[in-house]
């Protein structure tokens, strides 16, 4: 009678060790998956500040490329001229 006892003991004791370890599988494999989605969403948080920062137009008195949120554009008639700086623009409307 203690023999069996003590077979079924092991047995339990056994699955729980198995029970245990895939548990560990799962959550690592979890946190794995996790990683990788933060990873995703930051490469597509970096794509996105990539587009952002393509976002740029060129001086047309120099030739710099400055973004569009920092450039004087000046609207001249139908057509607008971009310009990096107002120094760039005072040069142009000099030149011109
Ligand atoms: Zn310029």
């Amino acid at each position: 009678m203690g023999f069996i006892v003590k077979c079924v003991l092991i047995l339990l004791v056994f699955s729980f060790i198995v029970y245990v370890m895939k548990a560990i599988t799962r959550l690592s494999a979890h946190l794995r998956a996790t990683v990788k989605d933060v990873k995703h969403i930051r490469s597509q948080g970096g794509s996105r500040q990539a587009r952002v920062s393509a976002d740029m137009v060129r001086c047309i008195s120099c030739g710099a490329f400055v973004s569009a949120s920092d450039a004087v554009t000046l609207s001249s008639r139908n057509r607008a001229q971009v310009f990096c700086s107002h120094e760039c623009l005072n040069a142009h409307a000099k030149s011109a």
